[in-house]
């Protein structure tokens, strides 16, 4: 995908535009509590038998609504997204970082990551450029190509790195009451800038 994509304002529309660019999306309840599993793939708890668990790994469900196991449910199969948004129409759009080689840089001001963001930069200069999303709970994601290396969970105070998790994409609606959107014009560009090797500086070493 070349081309910025325009988001529509509906988060079933955004979703549905999300999948046919090739975006891997899955549902998140506005309160951000999971979907649940089916039989098949709820686990059994000492407190909760199941005799229909049939043990697998999330990456191996065979499941056909394949709406278990939170973001491991993620496609960009169109209908199957079309479908589960017809279902539940204000369910916030969640992206899996490491499926869609996304790293974010994610930066909440609230903790201090603002604050962290600057110590960073003056230790290691600049960040590069790179797309940028707008939280709507004063927030900023900045979202990199995935490295080939392991990257830290965490880089300071409310200064954090998504890459094993998800982040919640245009248009979805924060717990503050804002939408995230993207900066600049708010269409989506697949993000192309690598993840700055200046912040995995024990890598560089290592190669060396
Ligand atoms: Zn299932
Ligand atoms: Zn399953």
């Amino acid at each position: 995908m070349d081309q910025p994509l325009p988001i529509p304002q509906d988060l079933p529309g955004a979703a549905a535009a999300y999948a046919a660019a090739g975006i891997c999306v899955f549902r998140v309840r506005p309160d951000k509590a999971p979907f649940a599993n089916c039989p098949r793939c709820r686990p059994p708890s000492p407190t909760r038998p199941n005799p229909f668990y049939i043990e697998h790994r999330p990456e191996e469900c065979r499941c056909t609504a394949r709406t278990c196991h939170g973001f491991h449910a993620a496609t960009t199969d169109v209908d199957l997204v079309r479908q589960w948004w017809a279902e539940q129409p204000d369910a916030n759009i969640g992206a899996p970082c490491a499926l869609n080689s996304w790293a974010v840089l994610d930066i909440d001001p609230r903790h201090g990551g603002d604050q962290s963001l600057a110590v960073l930069e003056q230790r290691v200069g600049i960040l590069p450029g790179a797309v940028m999303q707008l939280t709507g709970g004063g927030g900023l994601h900045i979202v990199y190509r995935t490295p080939s290396v392991a990257l830290p969970g965490t880089l300071g105070p409310g200064l954090d790195v998504k890459h094993n998790g998800y982040v919640l994409l245009a248009p979805s609606l924060h717990a503050s009451g804002g939408r995230y959107r993207w900066s600049g014009d708010g269409r989506f560009r697949q993000p192309v800038t690598p993840w700055p090797a200046a912040l995995t500086p024990w890598q560089r070493g290592a190669a060396a």
